[in-house]
């Protein structure tokens, strides 16, 4: 019999907390885990769930014009907001109620409340104290926004997905993930959009061609995507409306202003620095290579601790975790080749380096790219491309990096990353067959080097 209430606690219900949760019960300890809001934390709630079907709905209006190519004659149908959000907010119910019937199934208990760590074995929730042998935080992040004047006008995307009506203009600050995704998706439902980034060019830390390509569709597509342009303070007109004054000392008016600025861990009114948690200068949980904090027995994953943050990446340091303290014989999660997307519009996805991480690693390394345009666009009308290209280390002929932006692009490099991993060189993409006609067979099909750096 143990001497505390449970064996592990986990503070927060997102995809780590849940994963870990449902994972370590199974191992047949006594888990409990706490949730102050609903099950299934950022990515089924505010971020990936409800984004990728804002992002399906747009693809279904471009289909609408598109098909007139192929035959079908028909008036481009209404769009209603109201439908999609209803719609996507009864699936998140849902999804809500499977995770809970998840969780209840691998024998975890979930609490209510927002839990507050009290000692190295022991958390404070709804005015109970509950000991624990060990205790997982799993809190996840939160946005942030610049410090401006007028900030409080600003929304994050915790706000945009339940708008009750849809605006006829929205400005986007930022230049990442959540801006760019939600640029495609307000120009996908017919919004005017504008969308600033502080630097050069918008996507810092993927492959600048694909960058570049990026932001040449989507400006096609007619979002008014601004470089080197902030905003230096919004105010609220009594229309209703929003002036933003830009950092070139110009005025713009819209209907929303949308911050997707970043965001950041989750680690205030925790507890966590009374009892000796150590933070990063970044304020994230710091952990070690099995994400166990300066207190042995407190551990930490998940957005919390800032590595990546992506839901994918959380589930499988949980069940890194798990594997180490329940299971034996865990090896440290690898970071490296780690596939991502932006569904943008384009999308893209990539795996590995981009062209400047690998010319900066590598002292030879040989390009290869194709742009083309997808057979479907033959007839549709559309003018989108796609851009794939593969990033090859010439000494060991290995392709270190691999990139797609276009239709599909993340359907795509999911098989690619698995090539990757494998080690695979470009003598073996060259001796795969394709599969005919796909835009996915350019990988297998790319024989003619764009380019080389030598150094
Ligand atoms: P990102 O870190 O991706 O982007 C933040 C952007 O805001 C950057 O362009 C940054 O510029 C800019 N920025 C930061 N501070 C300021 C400021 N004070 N004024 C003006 N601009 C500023 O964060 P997001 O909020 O887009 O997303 C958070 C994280 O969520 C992502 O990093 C990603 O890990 C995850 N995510 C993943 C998704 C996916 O997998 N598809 C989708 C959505 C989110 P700069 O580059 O100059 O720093």
């Amino acid at each position: 019999m143990s001497r505390y209430d449970y064996d592990l606690f986990v503070i927060g219900a997102g995809s780590g907390g849940i994963r870990a949760a449902r994972m370590a019960a199974a191992t047949g300890i006594k888990v409990t885990v706490a949730e102050q809001a609903r099950t299934g934390g950022t990515c089924v709630n505010l971020g990936c769930v409800p984004k990728k079907l804002y992002v399906h709905a747009t693809e279904y209006g471009a289909a609408f014009s598109a098909a007139t190519g192929f035959g079908w004659q028909a008036t481009t149908p209404a769009f209603d907001w109201a439908t999609l959000r209803d719609n996507k907010s009864a699936l998140l119910s849902t999804s809500n109620q499977a995770m809970e019937n998840m969780l209840a199934k691998s024998g975890a208990e979930l609490i209510r409340g927002r839990a507050r760590v009290q000692t190295a074995h022991s958390v404070e929730i709804a005015g109970t104290s509950c000991s624990a042998a060990r205790i997982l935080i799993a809190t996840g992040s939160h946005p942030v926004f610049p410090a401006i004047p007028g900030r409080e006008h600003l929304l994050s995307s915790d706000q945009i997905f339940d708008l009750e009506r849809l605006p006829e203009r929205i400005l986007i600050i930022g230049g990442g993930y959540i801006a760019s995704e939600f640029a495609g998706i307000f120009n996908g439902l017919g919004v005017k959009v504008c969308q600033l980034y502080r630097g050069d060019l918008f996507l810092r830390g993927f492959d600048t061609e694909i960058r570049e390509f990026v932001a040449g569709h989507m400006r096609r597509k007619g979002i008014d995507l601004r470089f080197n342009c902030d905003v230096e303070k919004v105010e609220k007109e009594p229309d209703g409306s929003y002036t933003a004054t830009l950092n070139d000392g110009s005025l713009l008016t819209t209907d929303l202003v949308l911050a997707a600025t970043g965001r950041r861990p989750n680690t205030s009114e925790l507890g966590l620095e009374q009892v000796g948690v150590e933070l990063t200068a970044a304020g994230a949980v710091k952990v070690d290579d099995f994400y166990q904090t300066s207190i042995p027995s407190i551990f930490a994953l998940g957005d919390v601790i800032d590595r990546m943050q992506l839901t994918p990446v959380a589930l499988a340091e949980a069940m890194t975790l798990v594997k180490h303290l329940y299971q034996g014989g865990a090896t440290p999660l690898s970071y490296q080749l780690i596939p991502t997307a932006v569904f943008s519009n384009p999308p893209f996805s990539s795996v590995g380096l981009s062209e400047e991480e690998a010319c900066q690693r590598y002292p030879q390394v040989d390009i290869y790219t194709t742009e083309f345009r997808a057979l479907k666009h033959a007839l549709s009308g559309s003018g989108d491309r796609i851009l794939i290209k593969l990033i090859v280390e010439r000494n060991s002929d290995r392709v270190i990096g691999a990139h797609m932006a276009g239709e599909g692009a993340a359907e795509i490099i999911q098989g690619v990353a698995v090539a990757l991993k494998a080690g695979a060189t470009k003598a073996i993409f060259d001796q795969t067959v394709g599969i005919h006609p796909t835009s996915a067979e350019e990988f297998v099909t790319l024989r003619t080097m764009t380019r080389s750096h030598n150094r």
